[in-house]
């Protein structure tokens, strides 16, 4: 089984880390909701780390607070490991820059995998506690940003692991557009 080493996670933290959804700070646009956002329930939200990501950061890392969750539980594929690691920010949207997970590098944007095996970006499409205006008005992304992010995303999904959770979103995704489609008599 080919798992995303921990050289390939920093190179592909280098690699985003030249890179930005905008020109300007979209923070700027809605009060960094992604960063600060909490749910209804008053749940803090938190940023999952890919299978091996963990390795780039610490539980000692002043910035951040940690937790491990049952896999299961939190329906991450049987693939994964048992434990599945979360982070919590402690001053959000305040973070060092070049340690952000890869959840917040590649946001708005998500990986779709069809069954061919074909991989797309799409705007991020999962049930949020905030709205983000550049999903909202489908706001056209900087090139480097958006190329940046599928070569990310080519790299890790030849980890089964990450792969598994990108085609179980997907398609959860197909099977909701089909629900919509019928709804509407498509
Ligand atoms: S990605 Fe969206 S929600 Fe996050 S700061 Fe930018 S505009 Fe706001
Ligand atoms: S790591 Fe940084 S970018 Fe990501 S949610 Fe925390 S404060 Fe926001």
């Amino acid at each position: 089984m080919k798992m995303i080493s921990e050289r390939t996670y920093r190179a592909v933290y280098r690699l985003l880390d030249r890179v930005s959804p905008l020109d300007t700070d979209c923070g700027k646009l809605c009060g960094a909701a992604c960063c600060t956002s909490a749910y209804e329930d008053g749940e803090e939200m938190g940023i999952f780390l890919l299978p091996g990501e963990e390795k780039l950061h610490s539980p000692e890392d002043s910035w951040l607070d940690w937790s491990e969750e049952s896999t299961e539980e939190m329906g991450f594929p049987k693939s994964w490991p048992e434990k599945v690691h979360f982070v919590h920010c402690k001053t959000p949207p305040h973070c060092p820059r070049e340690k952000r997970p890869i959840q917040c590098r590649t946001f708005p944007l998500a990986p779709h995998l069809s069954e061919d095996g074909q991989l797309t970006l799409v705007y991020n499409d999962l049930d949020l506690p905030y709205r983000c205006p550049l999903i909202d008005e489908q706001t056209p992304l900087n090139d480097s940003f958006v190329q940046a992010t599928e070569t990310v995303w080519k790299h890790l999904i030849r980890d089964p692991r990450i792969r598994d959770l990108v085609r179980e979103d997907s398609i959860e995704r197909e099977e909701a557009i089909l629900r919509l489609q019928e709804m509407l008599g498509l």
